[in-house]
């Protein structure tokens, strides 16, 4: 899936966007504010001029009525005291001063005119009503005092200004001023182009916020798919490759985690029983560890890795978690059925110090070679990985691995095959070594894990076919078993060097191919074919490993195998275990029904090859016979 249309990192730009309409959107009240503020400060200066000159008038008209004592009714009544009046209202009206006149209310409350020094087409006659639609002209009566009245005007500051004019300190008379002025036009129009574009911005930017929330949740849809697996629920391989990338190693301790003996279930149960184990082992994982700081991941088939929060303050929690989840599994019933459960138990390999890689492949390389160990050990078990152990212990670096290439330091070391009867040497199993440059012999348990899945693998394969070619060609008498991986089988140029030696005469008769019975070998498409072919070849096909886990009696006879070697872990125990022996005993049946032969490996003792002698093992391998070792002259 592609990401490519979506932003990658939309939150951050969200984030960045809201911030920015906040400013705008504090820029526009601003902006509003300052349009106020100037409205407000050339209102405070007019006002002060207006009133006091006003007040003049005011004071004007109180001496005018200084002498009569009935007023409103003595100016009604006096014509040339209404001319007198009228004439000190006409010096009020200038250009802003648009109206000046005088007002009584008659006993009923109704506002009149008692003069107006508007012009004459527009002039009140006295006792005209004047209608008022603001409570500041009764107020005026109670408060005493000046009242201003702001009218809501565009492009005009509007104002009605409202003096007291008293007798015997109560209000008689209301000198009514309305005051107008233009706005300053230029700092309006630059105000209102500030206001506009604010305005224009902040919507271009919620628009475009409203597309990134979108896209925001579209890109969280397909991401959440993306990096979740289907069966599990918990996070996939994606979610790990993101991750990668930027985790803190010094935060988490790292565990692989593998079931045990998987392909015995799938093969039992069925692929759906097998399919729910690994749902309710990703369950139980999940209940198991801290869900805010420990992850989980899918990492493949049956392995899982976790990454689990190291606490400062408490070293060993983070490895109480990973056991909490070991011995929950282990607890658990899987039920097959509505009554029928079985156990199912995992191995794990943890490296407690991620941060010492330098990163995250390769501190996952180190908790899978401690899983690694601990299937070795038996499984069912916990591994954590010893950086503190001896070079003897320490697997090789992928770099030390290519140089040993380079330099020719990859060797074999032969293990005799023992004819159960006669005690001779039948066939010899070539067997994986590098010499290190201190001259240190490595196995393959320190090399297999390293290279595992990658080209390196196969071209070691390449390495040991050579070097057995060779010592088929020197000494023709002898025969020699090499291991294949699957991956090995189903390789073009693996299988090229392999046509090419039969066509030399008795080489592909002595040149035996042991390949590990597992279920890959059935996965991968060619495989079985392609060993058919090498069968027609003249070689003869080994399983190796047979037994442990898996195994799959059909297969053998399908690919006509020449001969199965029984796992040495259930030769070891043949003595001790009724379970192991009966397995051998039955394998052996099997095999003579299907005339396969069969080696016994890890013979150690006297005991153990007396006993695969008698169940009719036709050929044995282990330290009772002989350790692997070089040829003399290599
Ligand atoms: P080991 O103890 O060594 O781990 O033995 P194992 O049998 O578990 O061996 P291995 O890990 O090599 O095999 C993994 C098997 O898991 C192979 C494959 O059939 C099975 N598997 C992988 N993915 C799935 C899945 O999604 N569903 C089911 N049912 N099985 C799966
Ligand atoms: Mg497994
Ligand atoms: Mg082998």
């Amino acid at each position: 899936m592609t990401n490519k249309f979506f932003i990658k990192n939309p939150i951050q730009i969200i984030f960045v966007t809201i911030i920015v309409s906040s400013i705008l959107i504090l820029l526009l009240l601003g902006t509003i504010r300052l349009e106020e503020k100037i409205e407000k400060k050339m209102l405070d200066i007019s006002t002060y001029d207006v009133i006091s000159i006003t007040k003049n008038s005011a004071k004007l008209i109180e001496n005018l009525l200084k002498f009569s004592h009935n007023y409103p009714e003595d100016i009604k009544q006096d014509k040339s005291l209404q001319k007198k009046i009228e004439n000190s209202l006409e010096i009020l009206p200038t250009k802003n001063i648009k109206y000046a006149y005088l007002l009584y209310r008659d006993y009923k409350g109704v506002f009149r005119f008692l003069a107006d020094a508007s012009s004459p087409n527009e002039k009140a006659i006295v006792n005209q009503k004047f209608d008022v639609d603001n409570k500041k002209w009764f107020d005026i009566y109670e408060k005493k005092e000046i009242q201003v009245i702001e009218h809501d005007v565009l492009h005009e500051l509007s104002v009605t200004y409202l003096i007291p004019i008293f007798y015997k300190n109560e209000v008689k008379l209301i000198l009514a001023i309305d005051f107008s002025i233009k706005k300053v036009a230029d700092i309006n129009n630059i105000i209102g182009l500030m206001k506009n574009a604010i305005l224009g911005i902040i919507v271009i930017t919620l628009i475009f916020l409203i597309i990134l929330i979108i896209q925001t949740i579209k890109y969280l849809a397909v991401k959440k798919t993306a990096y979740v697996d289907n069966l599990t629920k918990v996070y996939n391989r994606n979610y790990l490759k993101e991750l990668e990338d930027f985790i803190n190693l010094n935060d988490y301790i790292l565990a692989t985690l593998d079931i045990d003996y998987f392909k015995k279930i799938n093969d039992t149960y069925g692929h759906d029983i097998g399919d729910n184990i690994l749902k309710e082992i990703a369950n139980t994982i999940s209940l198991s560890i801290r869900n805010s700081n420990d992850i989980i991941i899918r990492y493949g088939g049956e392995e899982f890795v976790l990454l689990v929060k190291i606490s400062r303050d408490e070293p060993l929690a983070a490895l109480n978690v990973i056991e909490r989840v070991f011995t929950n599994i282990q607890e658990k019933k899987f039920y097959i059925n509505k009554k029928d459960y079985i156990d199912v138990t995992v191995s794990i390999g943890i490296n407690i110090v991620p941060y010492k890689s330098k990163n995250f492949s390769d501190a996952f390389k180190l908790a899978d070679i401690a899983l690694y160990n601990a299937k070795n050990k038996g499984r069912n078990t916990i591994e954590i990985y010893d950086e503190n152990e001896d070079i003897n212990n320490k697997c090789l670096s992928i770099n030390e691995i290519k140089e040993a290439m380079d330099d020719n330091r990859i060797i074999c070391y032969y293990q005799e095959i023992v004819d159960s009867k006669t005690l001779e040497i039948s066939h010899y199993e070539a067997l994986l070594r590098i010499v290190t440059k201190d001259g240190l012999i490595i196995t393959p348990d320190k090399i297999l894990p390293v290279i595992k899945g990658t080209f390196i693998l196969r071209n070691i394969t390449k390495c040991v076919l050579d070097i057995c070619f060779k010592r088929l060609l020197v000494d023709d008498k002898i025969k020699i078993n090499v291991n294949l991986n699957p991956q090995d089988i189903t390789n073009d140029s693996i299988l090229n060097i392999l046509k090419s030696y039969a066509t030399k005469e008795n080489i592909a008769n002595r040149l035996g191919l042991e390949v590990i019975e597992n279920e890959d070998i059935m996965i991968l498409n060619d495989a079985k074919e392609n060993l058919l072919m090498l069968k027609n070849l003249g070689y003869k096909i080994f399983i190796d490993d047979f037994g442990s886990g898996y195994s799959n009696f059909i297969y053998l006879t399908e690919i006509k195998t020449d001969c199965i070697k029984i796992d040495g872990s259930i030769i070891k125990k043949i003595l001790v275990d009724d379970v192991s022996y009966l397995l051998v005993k039955s394998i052996v049946a099997f095999a003579k029904e299907a005339n396969i032969k069969i080696i016994a490996e890890y013979v150690c003792s006297k005991e153990i090859f007396e006993k695969v002698e008698v169940l009719g093992i036709e050929y044995c391998q282990g330290y009772y016979f002989s350790k692997p070792s070089a040829f003399e002259e290599e």
